[in-house]
Parts: C-alpha cells; structure tokens; sequence
C-alpha cells in the first residue's frame, strides 16, 4: 500500500464523499513551474487531469507529454492575447471572466476539437481581485458560452480569498454552490463546481465541490518560476 501525497489526497476525498453521500470530487494536480518530469511521475501513479496557470509554460508541458494523453486546464488569469494559444491546447480553460474571452476562445478552438470545456471563474469574496466575473454578471457570460458551438459550458470556479482557519472560507464556498443551482436552473449542462486547494479543499468538498485544485500537498513546495512573462 503506497502511502504517496497523491493516494493519501484521493483516499481523504473518497472519504469525504462518504460522509457527503456523493461521488468523490475529482482532482486536478496543480503543476505550475513543477517540471514536466514531475508531472509523468504523477501520471505513472495514475493522475490524468493536470492545472496550469502560464500559457506559454504549459504549452511547452503539453507538447513534451503528449504520447501520455492526459487532460490539460488553464486554471490562471488568460490574457486576450493568449486566448489562441489556450484553446489550440488545452480540454478545459477554468477562467472565463469576460465576454470578449468568451468570443476569442470560441473563434480559436480548432474544428477538429472536441469542444472547449469551460467554467466561469466568479470574484466571489475578494473585492481586491482584478479577475473572475461578478455573481451577476454569471447569467449573461453562461448564456454568451453556451450560444457557441465550439465551448462547452461546465460550471464556476472560484478562488475564495485565503483565511489562517480554512473553516473561514466556509461562507465563499457556500455561496458558490448556491451560485451553481441557481446556473443549473437555466443551464443543467453546467455540473462542475471547482473550488478548494491544498489547504481548504476539505471545507470546499463540504460546501459541494465536485472539482478541487491541488497543488502544494501533491508537489511539494513549488520552484520558483523563472521563465515566462508575469501576468
Ligand atoms: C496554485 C493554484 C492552486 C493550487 O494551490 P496549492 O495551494 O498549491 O494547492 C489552485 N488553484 C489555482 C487557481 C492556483 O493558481
């Protein structure tokens, strides 16, 4: 019995799911600035669904791993300017916050792609935060995505602000989840609710995650990125 980071995070979230009545969350392995060596040790143990923030670090990952096939989300900010670059590469971008995002991706993911899958990222607490969309703008962008062949509407994302006691971010995590019954209402396609990182994912879990964003606790600490441009 291997006692890895990666068994013991899909062991608490089974364990988790229990405690719900639920399927467990699905986790995607965060591996910004981590090398694409470490991402094929994680493949090898069986993980398939890897996040990124930089497009261009990525981008250089994806094609290096390529014979593996694995599933690749673009979980940081996306300049407009990169949008090409994302939807030529990735299964999933996680930070769809503007309508002008929405007509780039749409334009660029090639035909002979399934469709992009795509999650709202929502400014649910943190009024300092440039990115993710207000809860009332969610309706209008849903709408704006869901009238484009080539995306795929999946749900919200949210980065909470951090709290020292994770049971602080308890209140954000809640008022996502009513944010995704509300989406569902008019969109049911919309069944992913990505929230919950290393140190929170619990409490997300609770509070209805069905995606959680790991990846200090699978990694390790994360070099320091050295190459790409600060976004
Ligand atoms: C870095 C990052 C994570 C993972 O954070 P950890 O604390 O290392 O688990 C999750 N989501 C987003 C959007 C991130 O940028």
């Amino acid at each position: 019995m291997s006692s890895s980071p990666l068994s013991l995070i899909l062991t608490r979230l089974d364990a988790l799911a229990g405690a719900c009545g639920q399927h467990p969350a699905r986790l995607l392995a965060v591996s910004k600035t981590q090398p694409a060596a470490a991402v094929a040790a994680l493949a090898a143990q069986g993980q398939r669904a890897f996040g990124e923030n930089y497009v261009q670090e990525a981008v250089a990952k994806i094609g290096e791993l390529a014979a593996l096939g694995l599933e690749w989300h673009l979980i940081g900010h996306l300049q407009s300017n990169k949008a090409e670059l994302a939807a030529t590469h990735f299964d999933w971008v996680q930070s769809v916050d503007r309508p002008k995002l929405v007509d780039a991706l749409a334009r660029y993911r090639p035909a002979n792609l399934p469709p992009l899958n795509v999650l709202i990222q929502v400014n649910i607490d943190d009024e300092d935060s440039k990115h993710g969309c207000a809860p009332e703008q969610v309706l209008a962008l849903a709408s704006r995505i869901a009238a484009q062949p080539r995306l795929q509407l999946r749900g919200l994302m949210a980065i909470p602000a951090a709290h020292a006691d994770p049971q602080h971010s308890l209140p954000a995590f809640q008022a996502m989840a009513a944010l995704l019954q509300r989406l569902q209402a008019d969109f049911p396609q919309a069944d992913t609710l990505s929230m919950g990182m290393s140190a929170d994912y619990p409490q997300a879990v609770a509070a209805g995650a069905n995606m959680v964003r790991v990846g200090s606790a699978l990694f390790g600490a994360r070099p320091a990125r050295s190459t790409d441009a600060p976004h």
